[in-house]
């Protein structure tokens, strides 16, 4: 939570978390007074520590539930101190002993994992122990389909050594303004489960089903909560959403040396670019085992030095990549952007034909990550 310049003086991330608030409080501007706000921190919360990130969210008072992919997630986020519910979207059998031992929630997926938990929950004397149901409405990714549903809620209704807190569903092209038909079937077939499981349980079951694009396309789907990860991190997944947010994950390194290759002289491995004329290349100290995966190489990605777009000469090292400054006036020990607010990690990742996901996501833990409030 410090600025320390021996750090900047090297390839750092800059976390935003006045940005990060900035979002949040956007994206719960959407929602209804009592729609409550899931934080999705799986994946290092997208690449920006989720203990980090779910700390500041859960001291600023702006997160009613977390969710993380896999149970080591939330173990970590225990020990950093986060005490509201961490729902699991995709634990094992092999997860339940540190689900239970760190006051986590799993999803209930399928009949298999379903028995299981209950097997393990009763030989532990579990009572009403928080699980969540997902529903399958049409992703065939996780969750029970319809016709299994009654099933489900028969057993989930009388085994004491659970409770079911929440059920959910997941959109599988909200940020896709074409698919709308398809959401719309998706978000109808939610409410027939929902009409299912309310028959079957007397207390309030939490019904959710929005993911970032979710919350923004279809306000009459948020139902009691929403799940964002990306909108949180800046991204509105849309060009007429995104002056709404500010990304918080800025990267930035600085030239390490510059060479002046003469005409027909190559840069870096595998004759991966040869100069046609003398070109001046910048060598910057951030590679693929970073992130910045070699589909950038070769003219594919580029970075910003003193204002100016530098692409990327040959292919990407390990630890290093080397760019174009021929016609930018710059020095050693220059700062570059790889990519900020403006210059941002989606317009960097839709020159590879990927999404803003994929590379904040890809960021090495080894990047010195620096928290801004
Ligand atoms: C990752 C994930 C989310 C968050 O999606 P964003 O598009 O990042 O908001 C929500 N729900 C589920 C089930 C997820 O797997």
């Amino acid at each position: 939570m410090m600025h320390c310049t021996s750090e900047i003086g090297t390839t750092h991330l800059i976390i935003r978390l006045d940005n990060l608030e900035h979002n949040v409080r956007y994206l719960r501007s959407k929602l209804k007074e009592n729609t409550l706000f899931m934080a999705v921190v799986k994946a290092f919360s997208y690449g920006n520590n989720h203990c980090e990130i779910a700390s500041f969210l859960q001291k600023k008072n702006l997160a009613d539930y977390f969710a993380v992919a896999y149970v080591n997630e939330g173990v970590e986020l225990r020990e950093a101190g986060i005490t509201k519910p961490i729902l699991v979207l995709h634990p094992q059998m092999a997860d339940f002993e540190k689900i239970t031992f760190n006051n986590l929630e799993p999803t209930l997926y399928s009949m298999r994992i379903l028995q299981q938990f209950i097997k393990f929950a009763k030989n532990q004397r579990k009572k009403e122990y928080p699980v969540h149901i997902k529903c399958n409405t049409g992703m065939n990714r996780l969750g029970f389909s319809i016709d299994e549903i009654e099933q489900v809620c028969q057993v989930l209704a009388i085994e004491k050594c659970v409770k079911v807190k929440t059920a959910y569903a997941h959109l599988f092209a909200s940020e896709d303004k074409s698919a709308q038909f398809f959401m719309e079937k998706q978000i109808s077939n939610f409410i027939d489960f929902q009409e299912i499981i309310k028959k079957y349980f007397s207390h309030k079951i939490l019904f959710h089903n929005c993911n970032t694009s979710g919350i923004l396309n279809y306000p009459q789907a948020h139902f009691d909560m929403v799940r964002s990860g990306i909108g949180m991190y800046g991204f509105g997944n849309d060009p007429a959403y995104q002056p709404h947010f500010r990304p918080i994950t800025i990267l930035k390194s600085l030239i390490s040396q510059i060479h002046e290759v003469p005409k027909g002289g190559y840069v870096g491995y595998n004759f991966g670019f040869q100069a046609e004329k003398p070109t001046r290349s910048a060598t910057i100290s951030v590679g693929h085992a970073d992130g910045l995966n070699r589909i950038y190489g070769k003219g594919v990605g580029f970075v910003y030095i003193n204002g100016k777009k530098a692409p990327i000469l040959g292919n990407v090292c390990m630890d290093m990549l080397m760019v174009d400054v021929t016609e930018i006036d710059c020095e050693e020990g220059d700062e570059v952007i790889i990519f900020d607010e403006k210059h941002t990690s989606e317009i960097l990742a839709e020159t590879a034909q990927t999404i803003s996901y994929e590379l904040i996501t890809s960021l090495s833990r080894r990047i010195k990550r620096i928290y801004v409030e």
